[in-house]
């Protein structure tokens, strides 16, 4: 078979799969520019069942770009609470405010004008221009990678030069005339029910023409490159509990988790016990004088490269307690708000903290502590 013949078969192959195989989405119910750009944005990091029910509430609550324009960033970032990379929704809203004051609602469908908006990349673009205008470009993700280099047999590292500019030229040359929307989504599609990280080959419509099944190495596609190395990171935090109320803070607005609310703490030095960390990091950020009581948990969490292992404590002024505590220093905080433990599911937090809040709830563990819930 000549490559135009191969090319034709690929894409009358695919669309026909699609057309009989493609799951329900709700964003596949109207492609609109807006839901194209949330489901898309949504999905990234996030497992598909997990992520539609995060896609059907944020379209209850903001069912287009004017709602997420006008919204309090604390809303969104609850709406996003435990997705992660908290970037995201942050770049959401100001891609919104730039949509609804530059081009008055209404959305650009150029895969440039849609890279000039904030967070949205080569990626995301593609999908909005592709998926919601029909317009031919192309986008890659880690599924078309994969699909791509098993169909073309790509036998170098597909994140680096020379594999990423063959895939990208290929998922080009691929799109069929007018159906850009459809064949786009049919090769993700692919990708992720069929030409998986275990190939189901013998259920796949374009396997005639695969050329890593024909050399019997499917599984050794796509050539992965160096992977970058897990950084161990050991932390401390500490529920503080004053009377009947619970400090939290909310972080700075640039950084890790930026702007959402936290139980203080930080990094355990070399050579320091969490306890002591605790201690110094209470009075480094809040020139809060604290003592560790009853270590509550350990967690585990995983953040980009880094593995994170944080240390939970209960803890208390130290004595004498102070009448009514100063108001703190905030050395790396924006705000504080000293609250009631049932308040906590009113803010967001990020997901080491939320798993801490709710094992506070589960075991009642504030219960027992003077002017705690119950007590
Ligand atoms: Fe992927 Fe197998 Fe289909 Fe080739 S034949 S595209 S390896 S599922």
């Amino acid at each position: 078979m000549d490559t135009d013949a191969r090319f034709a078969f690929l894409q009358q192959a695919l669309l026909d799969w699609f057309a009989a195989h493609r799951r329900p989405l709700p964003w596949r119910e109207h492609y609109t520019p807006y839901s194209t750009w949330i489901a898309e944005v949504m999905m990234q990091q996030t497992q598909m069942e997990r992520g539609v029910a995060y896609y059907r509430r944020w379209m209850e609550r903001f069912p287009d770009a004017a709602a997420v324009a006008e919204a309090p960033e604390e809303d969104l970032l609850k709406a996003w609470e435990g997705l992660g990379y908290y970037r995201r929704a942050r770049n959401i809203q100001a891609a919104a405010r730039v949509i609804m004051t530059r081009y008055k609602g209404r959305f650009p469908s150029s895969p440039e004008a849609l890279r000039a908006l904030p967070g949205i990349g080569p990626y995301t673009a593609g999908a909005i221009a592709s998926t919601a205008f029909n317009r031919p470009v192309p986008c890659v993700d880690g599924n078309v990678e994969r699909v791509l280099s098993r169909l073309f047999d790509i036998d170098s590292p597909v994140k680096t030069e020379p594999a990423k500019s063959r895939i990208l030229d290929l998922a080009i040359r691929l799109i069929p005339e007018g159906r850009a929307r459809d064949f786009n989504q049919a090769l993700m599609e692919l990708g992720a029910l069929v030409c998986r990280k275990k190939p189901l080959c013998e259920a796949c419509p374009v396997r005639q023409v695969c050329e890593a099944l024909r050399l019997g190495i499917a599984e050794e596609r796509p050539v992965a490159g160096r992977r970058a190395g897990v950084v161990p990171v050991e932390a401390v935090t500490g529920v503080l509990l004053h009377e009947t109320k619970l400090f939290i803070q909310r972080r700075l607005d640039e950084g890790v988790w930026a702007g959402l609310w936290e139980f203080p703490g930080g990094c355990i030095e070399s050579g320091e016990t969490p306890e002591q960390a605790l201690i110094r990091e209470w009075r480094e950020e809040l020139d809060f004088e604290v003592d560790p009581g009853e270590k509550i948990t350990v967690l585990r969490h995983g953040y980009t490269t880094y593995r994170i292992t944080l240390h939970c404590f209960l803890i208390r002024f130290r004595s004498p307690l102070p009448p009514c505590p100063e108001p703190p220093a905030l050395r790396e905080a924006s705000a504080y708000r000293w609250i009631s433990p049932e308040e906590l599911d009113g803010f967001p937090l990020p997901a080491p903290h939320r798993k801490l809040a709710d094992l506070l709830a589960e075991r009642k563990i504030l219960c027992g502590m003077p002017g705690g819930q119950g007590a």
